[in-house]
């Protein structure tokens, strides 16, 4: 069986590493195992991740 192939990442709000799959899809959500923020993945390639933060809504939901 081939290892899961991983590539880490680092992550903008904490520096700390982030590891992606690299079977990851684009838009798929990962979050920082340091500082809990969360990242869509956008471009992957050769040289990396990009990562989109997700802006999480607060409780007010609109009523
Ligand atoms: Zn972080």
């Amino acid at each position: 069986m081939d290892k899961a192939k991983v590539l880490i990442t680092k992550c903008p709000v904490c520096e700390g590493d982030i590891e992606i799959p690299s079977d990851a899809i684009h838009g798929e959500i990962v979050s920082c195992p340091d500082c809990g923020t969360m990242f869509e993945v956008g471009t992957i390639n050769e040289e990396g991740v990009v990562l989109k933060q997700v802006e999480v809504q607060g409780e007010d939901w609109g009523e």
